[in-house]
């Protein structure tokens, strides 16, 4: 018989980047006992075994998923590159590795990090709902292939065979140790690259404390039971109103 895997024992695909050790952390906090799958490790914390691998890597995956069964799969190249098979390989074929590893591992439950891009036509959005649909032509590859990930991940939500899915899409995420939002735009200011306004300055952008975006999630993880709506869908994250940017 196969043991039931212990429902405080969880995995974060992605946890060495930003948002995935705010994850940890607060993971950690509440009790849980956490694994790190990532191709790298950029910390070390009692209480968490990392895992280094490719999530491409099913193999690899599958020693990381053992007993976990809760998974958070946060992992993707950076959004600015330009890399479009590496996007397609990670957020496309990848995620589809992730799915069957969870399957195979006995996982229980997935919670996916999307984006609030996946709907995101080009032009602003306030008080965006769930049912916007995604977007015809996604701004960037980055985009275009998160679509097609949240796409998988939602459809694996299958209460017969007991894989519970959902997605959380934040946009601009700030917080501490943020690698790239708050850096790249000091950055450019000092190199006086922001002395000038495209459009008529009431242009939208959304941004969400790590903390809040964290939230998220593990409300998501705790609330996916099969009998509760939130099963195979994907929500908007943010802090409240949008900044004028
Ligand atoms: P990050 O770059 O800090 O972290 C991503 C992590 O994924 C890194 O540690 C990286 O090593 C790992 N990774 C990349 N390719 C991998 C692979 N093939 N196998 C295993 N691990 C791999 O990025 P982040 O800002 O923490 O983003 C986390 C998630 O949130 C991503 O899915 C991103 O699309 C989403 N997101 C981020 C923002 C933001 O503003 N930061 C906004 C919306 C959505």
């Amino acid at each position: 018989t196969r043991i039931r895997p212990s429902s405080k024992r969880c995995a974060v695909i992605g946890g060495s980047g930003f948002l995935g050790r705010h994850l940890v952390e607060k993971l950690l906090d509440k009790g849980y006992t956490v694994s790190v799958f990532d191709i790298r490790q950029s910390y070390e914390l009692p209480g968490v075994t990392f895992h280094q691998g490719d999530l491409c890597d099913k193999q690899a995956l599958l020693t990381a998923l053992q007993d976990v069964s809760l998974v958070f799969h946060c992992a993707s190249p950076a959004p600015a590159s330009d890399d479009k098979a590496l996007f397609q390989r990670v957020n496309i074929q990848g995620t589809q590795t992730v799915l069957q590893a969870c399957t195979e591992a006995g996982v229980l439950k997935v919670v996916l990090t999307s984006s609030a891009s996946v709907v995101f036509e080009g032009t602003d959005i306030k008080d965006g709902r769930e049912d916007l649909p995604y977007a015809k032509k996604p701004i960037d590859y980055y985009t275009e292939t998160k679509i097609e990930q949240e796409k998988l991940v939602l459809k694996a939500c299958d209460k017969e065979k007991g894989l519970l899915t959902v997605a959380i899409r934040p946009h601009g995420i700030f917080g501490p140790r943020d690698p790239q939002l708050v850096p790249i735009l000091v950055d450019t200011a000092r190199r006086g690259k922001m002395k000038f306004i495209i459009g008529d300055g009431s242009n939208l952008v959304d941004f969400t404390f790590v903390d809040n975006v964290v939230h998220g999630h593990i409300l998501a993880a705790e609330s996916l039971r099969p009998e509760s709506p939130i099963c195979g869908k994907a929500y908007h994250i943010t802090n409240d109103e949008p900044v004028r940017f």
